[in-house]
């Protein structure tokens, strides 16, 4: 039997994009909004395992709704963060060109940079980039100021609280199983019991896909997981970095490529790399889940990336296996570096929406039925964008849920 309420909304997934729909919808009072997570506890997945940057708005298109929501989404994580104390710093970043021939992808990205409005990128010279972090090596840099770092499990669990706080609910280990429609609403089975909505968002990050066919909709994407595998630096080596330091990225794949990220809690951390994963939720080298791999090499769209690109596949299956191959890349940006200043650290794994053609979906897709908004692709830097994400999820369903 489901429980007696019938809220207005069901958020699925209580990563940071979920948890900000609800935060959102609940502006307005009188609204009765819960979210449904699978995991007994928040940001369990990509939120809770990922790098911790507040991005800028360095790589995206100008005029995508990526770049559009990480610009506004931004500022106001900054501003959040103030107003609720939460520890971040708004410490910058530098790109570095190690070659000539990323210059031309460099000048692109100070382009794109400006063209998005991000204010103080200034051009390095090598030894700008010296001055900036004095064991790093280039040909020439970008220095992005509005680049920052926070920790998003933090910043969920605050959102969470302003979510209960305005009346609504949060359900874990409610994994949901069925959607079902019936007269005036939807029904979800959930590992908690039955939940009643009228209306859904799903937030399921690396479910996506899957939550929106169980409702009944055609998602026109698979999501195919990669695994972003981090070292740490030793204590001992921390001084090597005193910020973030970034290559400048291969424009074909939506990843950014290995870098060293100073960790708002201490610690720095290098990687991650992109790793076809064998799991959607598989945080080890050695995980495996049969479904998962059946549905991503039975995908046409997955082949046809695989195809196109085999030869970047092989070479991050390598970097992950070989510690010395993921130090010879790190040691482009900083040569000094040595595999015993390393430890194994976490991983992360991105839920990336791929195409029946076989492209990367760029930008942020959000897919809207009766009664139900599907996020589809949410990947970076949807954290740093989720405050304005969420508000943008919550005025799409004013209207398609007729919301007061
Ligand atoms: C390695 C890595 C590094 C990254 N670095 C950055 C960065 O530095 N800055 C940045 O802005 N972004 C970064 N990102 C991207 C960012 O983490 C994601 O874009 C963001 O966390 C997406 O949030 P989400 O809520 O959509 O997904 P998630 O955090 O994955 O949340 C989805 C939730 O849905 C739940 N769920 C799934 N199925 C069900 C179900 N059936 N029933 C109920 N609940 C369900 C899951 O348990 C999960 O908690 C990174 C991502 C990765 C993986």
């Amino acid at each position: 039997m489901p429980d007696s309420k019938n809220f207005d909304v069901a958020v699925i997934g209580g990563g940071i994009v979920g948890v900000a729909t609800a935060m959102a919808l609940l502006e307005k009072p009188g609204r009765s909004v819960a979210v449904i997570e699978a995991e007994p506890r928040l940001a369990a997945h990509q939120t809770g395992n990922n790098s911790g940057v507040i991005h800028s708005g360095l790589y995206y298109k100008p005029g995508s709704l990526k770049a559009r929501n990480c610009t506004e989404g931004r500022e106001a994580m900054y501003r959040f963060c103030a107003e609720h104390g939460l520890a971040h710093e708004r410490c910058g970043k530098i790109v570095v060109a190690t070659s000539q021939e990323e210059i031309p992808v460099l000048n692109r990205l100070e382009e794109r940079g400006r063209a998005n409005g991000i204010g103080g990128i200034q051009r390095l010279t090598p030894e700008d980039i010296r001055e900036h972090e004095p064991h790093v090596t280039g040909v020439a840099g970008l220095l992005v100021p509005a680049t920052g770092i926070v920790d998003y499990t933090e910043v969920t669990e605050t959102f969470a609280r302003i979510v209960r706080e305005g009346g609504g609910e949060i359900r874990t280990s409610a994994r949901v199983t069925v959607v079902r429609r019936e007269a005036g609403g939807l029904v979800l089975e959930t590992g908690q019991g039955l939940v009643k909505a009228r209306n859904l968002v799903n937030c399921a990050g690396l479910q996506s896909d899957r939550i929106a066919r169980l409702c009944g909709v055609n998602p026109g994407v698979k999501i195919v997981p990669f695994r972003g595998e981090y070292y740490e630096l030793a204590p001992e080596k921390h001084s090597l970095v005193r910020n973030l330091v970034y290559p400048v990225p291969d424009p074909q794949f939506p990843f950014l490529g290995v870098h060293f990220t100073r960790m708002i809690k201490g610690g720095v951390e290098a990687g991650p790399n992109a790793v076809l994963a064998f799991k959607r939720e598989g945080y080890k080298k050695t995980s495996f889940s049969l479904r998962d791999t059946f549905e991503t090499f039975t995908y046409p769209g997955a082949l046809r990336l695989f195809a196109k690109h085999w030869r970047m596949g092989l070479g991050e299956f390598h970097r992950s296996f070989s510690k010395k191959a993921f130090v010879r890349a790190l040691q482009k940006l900083m040569p000094e570096i040595r595999m015993d200043d390393l430890k194994p650290g976490g991983a992360g794994v991105r839920a990336q929406a791929i195409g029946p053609d076989g492209a990367p979906i760029d930008d942020f897709k959000i897919v809207e039925a009766e009664r139900m908004i599907h996020v589809l692709n949410a990947p970076s830097p949807a954290a740093t964008a989720s405050i304005s994400i969420g508000q943008s999820i919550a005025a799409m369903a004013e209207k398609n849920f007729q919301l007061g």
